[in-house]
């Protein structure tokens, strides 16, 4: 090896060392602690934020875009955010919630588009239809009133609803080509749904923190313990894996982003916030078509209803994805079960997962989620041929040697305490955070990596109570539905959309 080489390997080897003391330390190279510490440094620049990752790079795991189904969430396909109630009417609200915080992303993805933080949008958000599609009368007549509910309100004002096969030929040729006539199907469609390469976001993100002087990354580094100082800063254990050397980092402010390995740095951590909770790792596999031919037929991301005992992110969706300018066709996801945190994490996770504080929550799941269990064992049985016939039924005259079968990454579900069941299995995400807000872990996964931005706020509200007022302004020149409640305020919602939209090229 040349001198030259040698020096350089030095710097780089140097440039990945990690501070001994930080302000902020990131734990995890995904979309979470990426957004994390772009808001953070906007906010106060001087800030010396440390971000630690235990892989070579940063969005390896299910920030990655082959790991994520890449759909910018917000609400305007899946069925499972709107509930039917017994009533025959469909609650609403939750969808309006995640179509807000996905507002929230958009505009500041658009504000770092605007500042040449963020390069050309299409590397990371491209404008692909969504639509929800059901088959049989009962669920034709569910789609029917939930359309006439959301379509009242202007979140969902440019929803379109039918139930002639015609015009889904026209929305999509795939899903009526061979279909029975006399079938009863419907859809809905909002034209300005969302495809996202999280992955290209997040090194983007980290790309601009890395070259700022108060900012380091070190990859390859393992976050191994944490440990609470007298002082009420934390001291973390990190083991660089190349050197194999360990380090100690403090830190008066934490954040525990390491996807599905979150759970067990927080059970490290100690804190009485994070008692109770336990993790279910639920693995997903998508069937993926490259095929021109077949692409082309299909510019949209449908979603269709949950089979019975499928967890609510196991909805069924043919999706067209662009990832690196190309676009490709990806349909699942279909579940199984492997006790792994992370895709490259170990067998033993969620074993040592289990301890005396959650052991309550983790069985009373067990005994009270009979139908999630059969569904997973069920789907871990499926044959190629199984997966074939569940995508025929989105589109019938699909044939096997066109898709391939990728594996996609690991989500944790939460498992939590409840005062009735003694547990309870949580699908969507939870920022559990000290009281003194000097350390905060997400858990869980759904939806996801569209709502870092609100998420990742929560955050800062929980943790930086009293540098609120001082970066409010700052926050809605970002953010500007910050600062306003969209829901209700109609005229302040369309202008800040349309000008996020017109920067993101959507
Ligand atoms: C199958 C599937 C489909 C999905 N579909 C969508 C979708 O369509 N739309 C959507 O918005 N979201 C979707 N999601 C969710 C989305 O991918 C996640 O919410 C998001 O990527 C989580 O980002 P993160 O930064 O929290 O975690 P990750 O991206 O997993 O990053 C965590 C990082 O922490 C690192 N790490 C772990 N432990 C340590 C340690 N001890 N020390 C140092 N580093 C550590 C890991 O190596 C990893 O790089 C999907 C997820 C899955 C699995």
């Amino acid at each position: 090896m040349s001198h030259h080489q040698d020096t350089k390997d030095d710097d780089l080897a140097l440039r990945r060392e990690t501070m001994e003391e930080a302000d902020v330390l990131l734990i995890g190279g995904g979309v979470m602690s990426a957004t994390l510490g772009v808001l953070l440094h906007q906010l106060d620049p001087t800030l010396n934020i440390q971000i630690v990752e235990a892989l070579a790079d940063v969005a390896r795991e299910s920030s990655n875009p082959w790991n994520n189904a890449g759909t910018g969430h917000a609400a305007l396909c899946e069925l499972n955010y709107t509930k039917q109630l017994e009533d025959g009417s469909v609650d609403i609200s939750k969808a309006l919630e995640i179509n807000e915080a996905f507002q929230m992303s958009k505009q500041f993805w658009a504000y770092l588009t605007e500042q040449g933080i963020l390069g050309d949008p299409k590397d990371f958000i491209n404008a692909v239809p969504h639509m929800s599609f059901v088959r049989g009368a009962k669920n034709v007549s569910y789609l029917r009133k939930r359309y006439e509910q959301m379509q009242a309100h202007h979140f969902f004002q440019d929803m379109e609803f039918t139930d002639d096969a015609q015009t889904i030929t026209e929305w999509t040729p795939l899903m009526t080509q061979g279909r029975n006539p006399n079938e009863s199907i419907a859809a809905t469609r909002v034209q300005s749904g969302t495809d996202i390469n999280f992955g290209s976001l997040t090194q983007q993100l980290v790309d601009y923190l890395e070259d700022k002087d108060n900012i380091k990354l070190a990859t390859n580094h393992i976050v191994k313990d944490l440990k609470r100082q007298k002082n009420g800063h934390w001291q973390i254990k990190v083991r660089n894996m190349t050197r194999g050397v360990n380090r100690k980092i403090t830190a008066p402010f934490v954040f525990v982003g390491a996807g599905g390995a979150s759970l067990p740095l927080l059970q490290k951590s100690d804190i009485p916030e994070g008692k109770g909770f336990g993790g279910f790792p639920v693995s997903g596999q998508f069937l993926v078509c490259d095929n021109p031919e077949i692409v082309s037929k299909h510019e949209a991301k449908v979603y269709g209803k949950a089979a019975v005992g499928a967890p609510p992110m196991s909805v069924p969706h043919l999706d067209t994805r662009v990832i690196d300018g190309k676009k490709s066709l990806l349909f699942g996801p279909f579940a199984g079960f492997s006790p792994k945190f992370l895709k490259s994490g170990s067998l033993l996770d969620l074993p040592s997962s289990v301890k005396i504080s959650n052991l309550i929550p983790m069985l009373a799941v067990g005994k009270d989620n009979l139908d999630l269990t059969r569904y997973l064992i069920e789907q871990c049985m499926l044959t190629e041929e199984d997966r074939i016939d569940t995508l025929r039924e989105f589109f019938p005259e699909a044939e096997l040697e066109n898709w391939r079968l990728e594996t996609a990454g690991q989500r944790v579900q939460i498992i939590k305490k409840d005062q009735e069941k003694g547990g309870i299995l949580q699908f969507g995400t939870e920022i559990v955070a000290a009281e003194d807000g000097s350390i905060a872990a997400l858990l869980g996964a759904s939806p996801g990596a569209s709502c870092s931005v609100s998420v990742m706020l929560d955050v800062i509200l929980k943790c930086f109570p009293h540098k609120l007022d001082q970066w409010q302004e700052k926050l809605t020149t970002m953010i500007p539905g910050f600062s306003k409640d969209m829901k209700e305020d109609v005229m302040a919602y369309r202008e800040i959309r349309k000008k996020a939209n017109d920067v993101l090229g959507i």
